[in-house]
């Protein structure tokens, strides 16, 4: 219903307020999330730009106050602020540091709350969860503060997490968006492809997530996107390496190391085969899959021809396999 969705956007952004002037104006905010934000090398127009805050470690107090403001309970219950518990109730994100996630135009839909610590025991991040206003499968994080640039600069950067996107807009790189850790949805490509047909996914440099990213690819190639990856050095994410970073080397190291998806899953797939045979011929098929998703009939040519090369196939097993898979999927 319009009004209870409406009633949710008004506490969201009120949330968002509220998490902000915690943060700048209290002892608590300036102390505990203040410090934390300076520690990982935020700037003040950076924190004001994306609206960060800080959520108080005391039980309720944001819940209090925004009773005290005239927000309904049902609607803190329902956007996931506040817990409801039998009788009690407390905030969901208390003694977090907070990250609005915005809609395409701007609107609050949610909140992704970061531990301080580095304490292995509790999730790291805390999201809201699934609402009538925030449909994690269908938000980009960072998409309002990216969309004129990656429709400037015709390429939108996929990266894993928020402080990524964080990073490299304080680097002076705008065209940038998150998944929030999880592979592309159908939903979040169509949102990217009304902006532009070119998306380079920045991968953090875990070997571990390299492996799961690679399988989602396909669906964006399925929409007719032009894919690009780019990975880091061991251990780096694009906001630990755009932290250390100069902006020019870094528009760089972009453009020199952002390889065509498909050559660079074929490569990789090589390198995993090492010569055995077996899992060759199973890494021709799963390549050969990828291609098959390629809507543009020369496009998916010239992929046979570069992956013939690479793989050291002829072109023609090549074909006879991506005639297969076509039957296979009729
Ligand atoms: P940081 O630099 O703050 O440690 P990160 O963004 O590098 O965080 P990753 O571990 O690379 O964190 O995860 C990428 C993204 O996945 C996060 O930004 C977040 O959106 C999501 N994520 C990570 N851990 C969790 C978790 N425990 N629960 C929910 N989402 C998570
Ligand atoms: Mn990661
Ligand atoms: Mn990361
Ligand atoms: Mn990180």
């Amino acid at each position: 219903e319009t009004n209870e969705k409406e009633s949710m956007f008004l506490v969201s952004e009120f949330a968002k307020k509220y998490f902000e002037m915690i943060l700048h104006t209290t002892d608590e905010g300036k102390s505990v999330g203040g410090s934390y934000f300076k520690q990982r090398g935020f700037t003040a127009d950076t924190i004001k730009k994306f609206g960060l805050g800080y959520s108080s470690d005391a039980w309720d107090a944001f819940t209090k106050e925004a009773l005290g403001k005239g927000y309904q309970l049902q609607y803190l219950d329902k956007t996931g602020l506040t817990i409801v518990k039998e009788d009690k109730t407390f905030d969901r994100f208390k003694g977090r540091v907070m990250f609005p996630i915005q809609s395409l135009s701007g609107r609050v839909l949610g909140f992704g709350g970061r531990i301080l610590t580095n304490d292995k025991k509790a999730a790291k991040y805390l999201n809201s969860p699934e609402s009538e206003i925030y449909h994690k499968s269908k938000v980009l994080y960072g998409i309002y503060h990216a969309k004129q640039a990656i429709a400037k600069q015709d390429n939108c950067f996929l990266v894993e997490g928020y402080t990524d996107v964080i990073q490299m807009h304080q680097s002076g790189i705008e065209n940038v968006v998150a998944s929030s850790g999880t592979a592309l949805t159908p939903d979040q490509i169509r949102l990217i492809h009304r902006l532009t047909k070119n998306i380079t996914v920045l991968f953090d440099g875990d070997a571990a997530g390299l492996r799961a990213s690679i399988r989602g690819i396909d669906l964006i190639l399925e929409a007719g996107m032009n894919v690009r990856v780019c990975t880091f050095p061991d251990g780096e994410d694009p906001d630990s390496f755009a932290k250390k970073t100069p902006h020019d080397e870094l528009v760089k190291y972009l453009s020199e190391n952002a390889t065509d998806f498909i050559r660079f899953k074929a490569s990789l797939l090589m390198d995993e085969a090492k010569g055995d045979p077996i899992k060759k011929a199973d890494l021709i098929r799963d390549i050969v899959v990828s291609i098959s998703k390629v809507p543009d009939n020369i496009q998916r040519e010239v992929y046979i021809q570069e992956c013939s090369r690479i793989m050291d196939i002829s072109e023609e097993v090549l074909f006879n396999t991506l005639a297969q898979i076509g039957k296979k999927e009729l």
